[in-house]
């Protein structure tokens, strides 16, 4: 139990996914009560230093981006197990039933507020990067902005590109499927696997293929200042160079006051 004064909640622990032992899992938690958030939003997630790793405060906190929608009973997050990381050595050391600290505040301007106008929405992401646009997807107000959403995820291996079912899937979704008409015919799902050959994966960098137009090509949806809205998140390296892809074809950041075509966010 924590006191009501707390910035946070102790939330308990009610599923638990491992997609690669020892690199990505998944769980889910209770929400707390009165948590809102918009989709695309991050929580900040807090552990107890139980390993007593020096340095580190009793509450080791960390940014991470909600998976699930913002109507969802419960919250999913989607994680990377970095090797010594303060933070993820705790938390993948946790186990159905345990506690983790959830911030009383939501934060993150990964939204699709920061887009004026646009009817295509591009969802660009490497890795774990992936968790913020599960949560835009499956946000009926997004389906109401937008005409068509085109997920691009990009892993490194066959087994990192996970929640293949639940995408493919996406479309017979019963909530979903009832609320967005022709959700079928809207949603593009284009998995991207760089250091192996998969079956119906692209294989080259996402920035290679803005630049060379497969993406564009494999879609068949031209990049278009007046339609084209995108959005990317993961790795800084490959956000920077994504971003730089696209001012090349005329694309600008959406920032306060500046109406642009991108919004970006760095996982570190
Ligand atoms: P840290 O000391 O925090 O990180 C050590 C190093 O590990 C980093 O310098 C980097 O090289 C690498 N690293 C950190 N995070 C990742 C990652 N996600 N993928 C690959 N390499 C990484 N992480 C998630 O796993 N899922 C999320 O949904 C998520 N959302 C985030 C949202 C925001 C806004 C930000 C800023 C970060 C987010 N992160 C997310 C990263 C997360 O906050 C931590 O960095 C991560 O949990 C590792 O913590 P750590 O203490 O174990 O290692």
């Amino acid at each position: 139990m924590t006191s009501p004064d707390e910035k946070y909640t102790r939330e308990t622990i009610t599923g638990i996914r491992v997609w690669v032992p020892g690199k990505l899992f998944s769980f889910t938690c209770t929400r707390p009560n009165g948590f809102r958030f918009t989709a695309g939003q991050f929580a900040r997630l807090g552990v107890d230093n139980t390993l007593n790793i020096p340095g580190e405060p009793d509450i080791i906190w960390r940014a991470y981006s909600m998976v699930s929608g913002p109507f969802d009973e419960h919250l999913e997050f989607f994680s990377i197990v970095v090797p010594n990381g303060a933070f993820t050595s705790h938390l993948s050391k946790l186990k159905v039933g345990d506690t983790v600290c959830v911030d009383k505040t939501n934060f993150g301007f990964l939204t699709t507020a920061r887009f004026e106008s646009g009817r295509h929405l591009w969802l660009l992401g490497s890795g774990t990067g992936l968790a913020p646009f599960l949560s835009i997807l499956h946000d009926p107000a997004t389906w109401d902005q937008f005409e068509k959403i085109i997920l691009v995820h990009s892993a490194r291996t066959a087994e990192e590109l996970v929640y293949q079912a639940e995408i493919q899937a996406f479309t017979d979704h019963p909530l979903m499927s009832e609320l967005v008409p022709d959700l079928n015919s809207r949603f593009v799902y284009v998995p991207v696997v760089t250091r192996e050959r998969v079956a119906n994966c692209l294989t080259q960098r996402i920035t290679q293929l803005i630049d060379n137009g497969e993406l564009e090509q494999v879609t068949g949806l031209a990049f278009e200042q007046t339609d084209s809205r995108f959005m990317i998140c993961g790795n800084p390296e490959m956000v920077t160079d994504i971003r730089k892809s696209l001012k090349n074809k005329g694309f600008s950041p959406a920032r306060r006051n500046s109406p642009g075509e991108i919004a970006v966010e760095n996982y570190w």
